[in-house]
């Protein structure tokens, strides 16, 4: 799994006693690096983990190709990539497993909660019974079974019937939410083609195999002093920038949990120079062109 994601990514998997392995990513996508993962594979390796990082998709032929040589799971943690595709493919059901997030954080949401896209028929019982806490509850209420009883592993997973509601209407709305959302993506990209011209910053690179889903526009700077100034100069103005990740590899539980393959340099230089700016299906074409002024001022 790339050191340059989420802690999830690497929680899920610290949590069944598995060790995260760190690799490094690309410079365009930010997405793990297709070409050092298989030099990162040993005798023990499990799976691969393909982290779409701002619902830009991995280099999935690759690395799906990779999985299958060395007989491991290819599992997608799509949580930014509701909507998103690869070669017209839906993020997430690509692998044999794909998660997807309804975070507040992303594009459709529920709050807190999420999906697990499951593409191998044969684990869909399995996921029923972790889901209900352990039980074959499902099977009871598919009149399966007579009476329903722990017989596995699981937890309490799913979602209140409040919570399901919400979800449904966003998800009523997906297409909607995704059509504002890069309507509001082109604007900033439009807007700072004359600032990446420029060397001022880089904007996002998004392949010609990928539909992105807006999830977030980001841009790069060309170094950790300039973004902390960046961010400083848009606070004044009453905008919100945030950086992120403190790459996984180089924090107090990665470094406990986890192992790095390789010296990680993209994933600490990359890291330390990208900021996000607003993105919100709420935003108006005026709140873009605020934050654009704001930033071409500052970039005199
Ligand atoms: C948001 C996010 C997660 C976690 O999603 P939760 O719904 O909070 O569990 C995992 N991975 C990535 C890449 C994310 O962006």
């Amino acid at each position: 799994m790339p050191s340059y994601t989420f802690v999830s990514t690497a929680n899920a998997f610290v949590l069944r006693g598995a060790v995260p392995v760190f690799v490094d990513i690309r410079a365009d996508t930010l997405n793990i690096d297709e070409t050092l993962i298989e030099a990162a594979i040993t005798p023990k390796t499990k799976a691969i983990v393909a982290v779409h990082y701002a619902g830009v998709s991995c280099e999935m032929d690759t690395i799906k190709a990779i999985a299958k040589k060395h007989h491991l799971f290819l599992i997608e943690d799509a949580a930014q990539g509701m909507m998103a595709s690869y070669k017209g493919q839906p993020l997430g059901s690509i692998g044999d497993l794909g998660t997807v997030s309804f975070h507040e954080t992303k594009n459709v949401i529920s709050g807190e909660g999420g999906a697990l896209l499951i593409n191998d028929k044969t684990w869909i019982e399995d996921a029923e019974i972790i889901r209900e806490k352990g039980t074959n509850r499902s099977k009871f209420f598919r009149n399966q079974v007579d009476k329903y009883t722990w017989v596995s592993l699981g937890s309490s997973f799913l979602p209140s019937e409040i919570i399901a509601a919400f979800l449904w209407a966003q998800l009523e709305h997906a297409q909607e939410i995704t059509d504002r959302r890069l309507h509001h993506w082109q604007l900033y990209h439009d807007g700072l083609a004359d600032l990446e011209n420029r060397e001022v910053l880089r904007r996002p690179i998004v392949p010609a195999d990928c539909q992105h889903n807006a999830h977030m526009y980001q841009i790069l700077l060309p170094s950790l002093a300039q973004r902390t100034q960046f961010i400083e100069t848009l606070r004044a103005a009453g905008i919100l920038s945030v950086f992120h990740y403190v790459p996984l590899h180089s924090s107090p539980a990665g470094m406990k949990y986890g192992r790095s393959h390789g010296d990680l340099a993209l994933t600490t230089n990359l890291s330390e120079r990208l900021v996000r700016l607003p993105l919100w299906v709420g935003m108006t074409t005026t709140d873009i062109e605020v934050v654009l002024d704001t930033i071409h001022k500052s970039s005199r």
